[in-house]
């Protein structure tokens, strides 16, 4: 029996931005892990076993979705977005490095719409230069990490999005970073709050980052600070493709 494990990404919301590959994955799961949330989107059906389970439990449902994969399943661990962008596919290789005894199991990445690309559809093309993206989340590393790389983008003028920007165990995270960036000389960059892009409760906020509050964003919310020349044309926000 060959059971195989694939790591599928949602998109950030809209049925619309699920992939067809991923909608065929999952047409022919028997099993679906992931954070509650992300698994009640796939819609239940007779032969399909829903695992859902808590968030900080990334390393456990990665071992419990090989596991089902090996006894011959078809499991499909689902992320929010792409799966690999600060999500499932590197926690299932964490727990593979562990696992030599599954190295041969199939397994496939199948990317989604990550919110960074849905958010800057909706503003316009504020990832269209240089940009990178930070999780600003320090539950997995040092916030003196995110301190430095926050620095170092405002410095290389880089268009920065911001995953993870605050939640209810990290409330002051955000305005921490925006200190930082105010520090740096970005205070008129300007910033774009994306929250719950391509759902039902989606709001689009942008102003200067000089009069940003992070109490503007939530654990729904993307946040994209613009470069230096990042400027608005109507109601759009654009990077233009020239670098200063
Ligand atoms: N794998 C996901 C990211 C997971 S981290 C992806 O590729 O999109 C979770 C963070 O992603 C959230 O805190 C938020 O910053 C962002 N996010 C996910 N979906 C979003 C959406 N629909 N709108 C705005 N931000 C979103």
């Amino acid at each position: 029996m060959t059971g195989s494990l694939t790591i599928a990404g949602l998109g950030p919301g809209a049925e619309a931005l699920i992939t067809p590959e991923v909608s065929t994955a999952l047409a022919e799961a028997t099993d679906v892990f992931g954070y509650g949330p992300y698994v009640v989107r796939v819609p239940a059906r007779e032969g399909l076993t829903l695992h859902p389970s808590d968030n900080r439990q990334e390393a456990r449902r990665a071992v419990d979705a090989m596991r089902l994969a090996s006894e011959g399943r078809s499991v499909v661990i689902v992320s929010s977005g792409d799966p690999g962008v600060f999500a499932m596919a590197s926690a299932v290789f964490e727990a593979l490095e562990d696992a030599p005894h599954w190295h041969s199991l199939p397994i496939r990445v199948l990317p989604g719409v990550t919110a960074m690309l849905a958010a800057a559809a909706r503003a316009g093309a504020p990832l269209g230069h240089d940009f990178c993206a930070i999780n600003l989340s320090d539950n997995l590393k040092p916030w003196k990490t995110i301190e430095k790389r926050l620095r170092l983008a405002a410095e290389a003028d880089f268009a920065i999005a911001l995953y993870n920007p605050r939640s209810v165990s990290r409330p002051d995270d955000l305005a921490r970073a925006f200190e930082i960036l105010m520090q740096a000389g970005c205070g008129a960059r300007i910033v774009i709050f994306a929250h719950a892009v391509m759902t039902a409760e989606e709001r689009i906020t942008s102003l200067p980052l000089s009069e940003a509050i992070a109490e503007m964003a939530d654990m729904r919310t993307l946040v994209i600070i613009g470069n230096s020349l990042t400027r608005r044309v109507g109601s759009w926000i654009y990077a233009p493709r020239r670098a200063s």
